[in-house]
């Protein structure tokens, strides 16, 4: 029995909510510093209902092999990725359009 879909009750190989999701998104990606200097790559406005952003942070980290965490709808990324993010993000199915980086 498969897993399904709690916004439009198909299947989850045949729903498509997360792919629409993903293209309606409106992502920041901004770098910031922290205490001792320490520059994080915060990603917000990714809506938590429609996006799973603990498994995208999971990605993200893999993807760059750093640490970090995903809370409130905000993911935070140890390090400066943002000249990368962008393609991180398209790469993981977001729309290029929907990303702004700062
Ligand atoms: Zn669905």
């Amino acid at each position: 029995m498969s897993e399904i879909c709690s916004t439009c009750g198909l299947p989850k190989e045949l729903c498509v909510c997360e792919t629409i999701a993903k293209e309606s998104q409106k992502i920041t990606a901004a770098l910031e510093k922290r205490k001792f200097g320490k520059p994080y790559t915060v990603i917000v406005g990714i809506d938590e209902k429609e996006i799973d952003i603990k498994d995208l942070a999971r990605k993200l980290k893999e993807k760059f092999a750093c640490g970090g965490t995903a809370k409130d709808g905000k993911i935070e990324l140890q390090g400066n990725h943002v000249t990368k993010v962008r393609q991180a993000l398209v790469s993981l199915g977001f729309a290029p359009e929907t990303i702004d980086v700062k």
